[in-house]
C-alpha cells in the first residue's frame, strides 16, 4: 500500500540510522557533522583584555588628570600594578593590569605629554573583555549532531583543537534502468535517449557531501538488472531512476526483492512520482525512483535529502520552511497530494510554467517547492504558502506543517 509524504518521511527518520564515525583534520571537516559534544577546555577570551586601544584605568579618576607612562602591548604579559591617579596605555587584546576597573578609549582622551585628561563617563569594566565571556570553560560550545561549518572551525581552532571525530562520509551509487539509455557522452540515434538522471543524481549527491559513483546503464531485463545491483551493494545507499511503473518491462523492484530488499516504502501518494520505492538490503539503503526527470527529482529532494540527512547524523534532519506569498494566480488540477516547482525571489514564489513529470528543462530554475493538499485547486496571488528549499540545505531540528492547503 501507497504511503502518505509524511509517513515516508517519519519511514525514513525512524529506520535510517548514521553511519560509523571517523577522526579528521578541522580544516577539512566542513559540511561534515559531528558524533560528539565538544566541551571547552578553557575560557575564551582566556583572560581579562582591553577591547580597545585606549587607557587602562581606575573609575574614581574619571574627569582627572592621570599620568602615563607604560604600555601594555597584546602578547605581554604585565606584571605591575595599576595605582590611582595613573594611567596605563594598552592596546586591543592585551591583558589588562592587576588594579584596572575599566578601559578608555584613545579618542575618549586629551593628553599633554604624559599628562592625560579623562572622561566623566567611566564605567567599572567598560571596554574590558572578561575571561570565559565569548566560550565558558566546561560547557558544549559544538553539540553532537551539528554540521560544521567555517565559522565552527573558529570556535574549534579557538580552543586549540586539530581534529574532529565526525560521521564518515556516504557512499552512493548510482544507475540508471532503460534500453532506451546512452551515456551522454557517446553518439546517439534519433530513437535513443541521453541518461540525464544519472549525472544529475551523482552531482547532487556530491554537492550534498556524498561520495558517489556512477555505473553503466542497466538493460530491461532481471538479470541485467541484478547484475547492476550486485555490484553496488557495498554503497551506503544506492539510487536507481526508471522500470518501476506498470511496464511491461519495469523489473526494478522485482529484481531488488529477488535480492533480498525488505521494502520500507512501497509507493507515495505524491504527483508527480507515485512508484518510488524505499527498501533496504542488509545495511544498504535503496531507492528506486520513477525514470521521468521531474518526478524522481522532487523525490529527491523530498526523500533522498532525508536520507542523506539522517544518515549524517544531523539533529537538524527534519525539511525546514519558508512561508511566502504566491506571485501569480497558479491553477492545478486537486485531488492529489502534489508538488509545485517555483522559483523564490525572497517575498514571493512563482510557480514554474509548465512543469511535467517528464520534463528536464524547469529543474534548473526551481528554488523550492511547494506541497498542496487533495483539496487545492487554485492558488491565488498573494495567498500564503510554505515553501521547502531545494537551493540550499535548510534542516531543522523538529517536525513542522510542510502542506499548503
Ligand atoms: P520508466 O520509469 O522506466 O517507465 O521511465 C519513464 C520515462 O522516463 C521514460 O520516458 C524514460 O525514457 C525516461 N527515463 C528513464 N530513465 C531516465 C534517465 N535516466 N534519464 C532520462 N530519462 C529517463
Ligand atoms: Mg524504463
Amino acid at each position: 500500500m501507497a504511503s502518505s509524504i509524511l509517513e515516508a518521511l517519519d519511514i525514513i527518520a525512524d529506520n535510517i540510522s548514521p553511519l560509523d564515525k571517523e577522526i579528521i583534520p578541522i580544516e577539512l571537516s566542513v559540511g561534515r557533522v559531528v558524533t560528539e559534544d565538544y566541551i571547552a577546555n578553557f575560557d575564551l577570551p582566556r583572560f581579562h583584555n582591553s577591547a580597545m586601544d585606549g587607557y587602562a584605568v581606575k573609575v574614581v579618576d574619571a574627569t582627572k588628570k592621570v599620568t602615563c607612562n607604560e604600555v601594555i602591548y597584546a602578547g605581554d604579559n604585565p606584571k605591575m600594578l595599576l595605582k590611582e591617579g595613573s594611567a596605563i596605555k594598552i592596546m586591543t587584546g592585551a591583558p589588562i593590569p592587576k588594579g584596572c576597573e575599566a578601559i578608555v578609549p584613545i579618542e575618549n582622551v586629551t593628553m599633554k605629554e604624559d599628562v592625560i585628561l579623562l572622561p566623566s563617563d567611566i564605567q567599572t569594566n567598560g571596554f574590558i573583555r572578561m575571561a570565559g565571556e565569548d566560550i565558558k570553560k566546561g560547557t558544549v560550545f559544538l553539540a553532537k549532531g551539528s554540521v560544521i561549518n567555517a565559522y565552527t572551525i573558529a570556535s574549534l581552532a579557538s580552543q586549540g583543537i586539530t581534529h574532529v571525530t565526525v560521521t564518515r562520509v556516504i557512499k552512493v551509487a548510482i544507475f540508471g534502468t532503460g534500453d532506451e539509455l546512452r551515456p551522454h557522452f557517446e553518439k546517439i540515434e534519433a530513437h535513443q535517449l541521453y541518461n540525464s538522471n544519472s549525472p544529475m543524481f551523482l552531482t547532487r549527491s556530491r554537492a550534498l557531501g556524498c561520495d558517489v559513483r556512477f555505473i553503466r546503464t542497466s538493460a530491461d531485463t532481471l538479470e541485467a538488472l541484478k547484475k547492476s545491483i550486485k555490484s553496488t551493494l557495498d554503497a551506503d545507499i544506492i539510487i536507481t531512476s526508471g522500470g518501476v511503473s506498470v511496464g511491461d518491462k519495469d523489473f526494478t523492484k522485482e529484481a531488488f526483492t529477488n535480492l533480498g530488499m525488505q521494502v520500507l516504502i512501497d509507493k507515495i501518494d505524491i504527483k508527480p512520482g507515485r512508484p518510488t520505492i524505499v527498501g533496504v538490503i542488509d545495511k544498504t539503503v535503496i531507492i528506486n525512483l520513477p525514470g521521468n526527470p521531474l518526478a524522481s527529482m522532487v523525490n529527491y529532494e523530498l526523500f533522498i535529502r532525508a536520507i542523506i540527512r539522517k544518515m549524517s547524523g544531523r539533529t537538524e534532519h527534519y525539511h525546514g520552511t519558508v512561508t511566502t506569498t504566491m506571485k501569480h494566480d497558479f491553477s492545478v488540477r486537486g485531488g492529489k497530494y502534489a508538488v509545485i516547482l517555483g522559483r523564490f525571489d525572497g517575498t514571493s514564489f512563482e510557480a514554474l510554467k509548465p512543469q511535467m513529470p517528464g520534463m528536464v528543462s524547469p529543474m534548473q530554475e526551481a528554488d523550492g517547492l511547494i506541497l498542496i493538499t487533495p483539496d487545492v485547486n487554485l492558488l491565488e496571488s498573494g495567498k500564503t504558502v510554505t515553501m521547502i528549499p531545494i537551493k540550499w540545505e535548510f534542516g531543522i531540528g523538529k517536525k513542522v506543517e510542510l502542506f499548503t492547503s
